[in-house]
């Protein structure tokens, strides 16, 4: 008789797992209980990118005049953007629902609550109950925005990430209180919409933890576009004023803008899931989970935001994915396991910043020795040709072997051009097999082959 795998969560991590597990011939439940393609996906990812594309077209009518094109500015249609990104989601949730059902997996709509070892209770929301028996369960529940107590959004002017999209209005000028990448990816958005807007900075540098040159070229842009930064502060309150917000920080500086968004993290939806009562090991609400995404209790998985690993998408659904060859008794031929230091990462500003593998920072604190080679995009025809020759490439190896160990992209294209060293890193190659790859001209990875020489 077949396995039953009961998936909890329809984000990333439980599409893959479901669609690769029902391959493989499990029979498999996916309970969802609100959107099937993962509310974090869908209601963070795929809107905050729509908006960020429609901000990048906008800024791209104003590069016209340099292309031999009549500079136009062009205005946003709020309703038409709205419309926009609610087709987007609505087709990528139907297309994953079809794709699913097509496999022969059965889509409960409900909220699921796991009741033993091997049983889960789902409550629909016309309030009837389903027990369902599994012989494994994968808890893939995603996170939603973490809210510090000393504000309270009002989904008016102090807002939640998710209370930007679909947008209602476009703030005049905002405050956005976070610089890690949703932050810089918010005042980036606001930025091309025209918003003022002054970034809270709790270090002294944007992107904590990221190459400091890359973090420059991101706070230069910012500064050229009139974005304030506050560094060094960290917001401690916030009060509703006649026309907008106060936002206070801890060195007495003070933002007053029209509307405050807050983008410091998320925090995981594990409470009232029944983990605790059947033994499942957590830590500050996170899963605690092996390689093979098994909790302490090897029937019980988790995957996606909800393991405490990298909140990537891509990295929940190759998580997904290795749920469901562990189900099946664990990978057959040649595999790899799941590195999460080889996960590429975008951000996507203007410039994009992507990177992967080691960073040079990290390299230096650890006293390995590194060859680090860098070429500006401005070296390249396509870049001058595209009006834009912003950013670098910069590729990481190991100067005794030639393997490639990292690399990091700033510019156009750059969450594309850097799978290229996500490939090599993952494959070991060298930085003589992209040197030697025949590459297409005029185009920007050609910086990538000069990088590598
Ligand atoms: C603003 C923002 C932008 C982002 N941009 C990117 C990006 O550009 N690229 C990228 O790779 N990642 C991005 N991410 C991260 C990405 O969205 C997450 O890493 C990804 O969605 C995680 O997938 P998941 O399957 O773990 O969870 P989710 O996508 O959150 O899905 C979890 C699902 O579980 C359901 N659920 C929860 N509890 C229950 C229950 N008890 N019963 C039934 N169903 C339940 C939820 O309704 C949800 O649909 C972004 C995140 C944010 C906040």
């Amino acid at each position: 008789m077949n396995k039953r795998l009961v998936i909890i969560g329809g984000g990333p991590a439980g599409n893959a797992a479901a669609t690769s597990a029902a391959r493989k011939g499990v029979e498999v439940v996916l309970v969802e209980r609100d959107i099937v393609g993962g509310a974090a996906h869908l209601l963070d990812c795929v809107p905050s990118k729509t908006m960020i594309a429609t901000g990048g077209a906008m800024s791209f009518t104003n590069q016209l005049s340099g292309m031999g094109l009549e500079k136009r500015d062009a205005e946003v249609d709020v309703e038409a953007l709205t419309t926009r990104i609610e087709g987007i989601k609505d087709k990528l949730s139907s297309d994953m629902s079809a794709l699913l059902t097509s496999q022969g997996v059965t889509i409960i709509r409900g909220t699921a609550k796991i009741t033993g070892q091997h049983s889960v209770e789902v409550s629909a929301p016309d309030g009837t109950t389903t027990q369902l028996e599994a012989d494994d369960i994968l808890v893939c529940t995603g996170t939603r925005p973490r809210i510090p107590e000393w504000v309270k959004p009002d989904g008016e002017r102090i807002l939640t990430t998710r209370d930007c999209y679909p947008p209602r209005v476009f703030p005049e000028s905002i405050t956005v209180i976070g610089s890690g990448v949703t932050g810089v990816e918010f005042v980036h958005m606001f930025a091309s919409f025209g918003a003022k807007v002054t970034l809270v900075v709790s270090r002294q540098q944007v992107l904590p933890g990221k190459d400091p040159e890359v973090a420059a070229v991101l706070e230069d842009d910012f500064l050229s576009r009139g974005v304030r930064l506050l560094k060094g502060a960290r917001a401690t309150s916030i009060e509703r004023t006649e026309n907008g917000v106060k936002v206070i920080c801890d060195d007495g500086r003070v933002s007053e803008t029209t509307h405050a968004v807050i983008a410091i993290g998320s925090i995981p939806n594990t409470e009232g899931l029944g983990l605790e009562e059947i033994g499942v090991e957590m830590d500050g609400g996170y899963i605690n989970i092996n390689r093979h995404c098994q909790s302490n209790i090897e029937h019980i998985y988790a995957a996606g935001d909800v393991s405490g690993k990298l909140p990537l998408s891509s990295v929940a659904s190759m998580q997904g994915r290795k749920v469901a060859e562990q189900v099946v008794g664990g990978p057959k031929g040649p595999h790899r396991h799941l590195d999460y230091d080889k996960a590429a990462s975008a951000i996507f500003t203007e410039p994009e910043i992507a990177d992967v593998g080691l960073a040079e920072a990290e390299a230096f604190a650890s006293g390995r020795k590194i060859r680090v080679t860098k070429v500006p995009f401005s070296s390249t025809a396509k870049a001058l040709i595209n009006n834009d020759s912003r950013g670098f490439v910069k590729i990481i190896s190991d100067p005794a072997t030639g393997e490639v160990l990292g690399g990091s992209i700033v510019g156009r294209h750059a969450a594309e051009l850097i799978s290229v060293i996500a490939l090599a890193v993952t494959a070991n190659l060298k930085v003589t097999d992209i040197e030697e790859s025949l590459l297409v001209h005029p185009a920007l990875a050609e910086a990538l082959a000069e990088a590598a020489e």
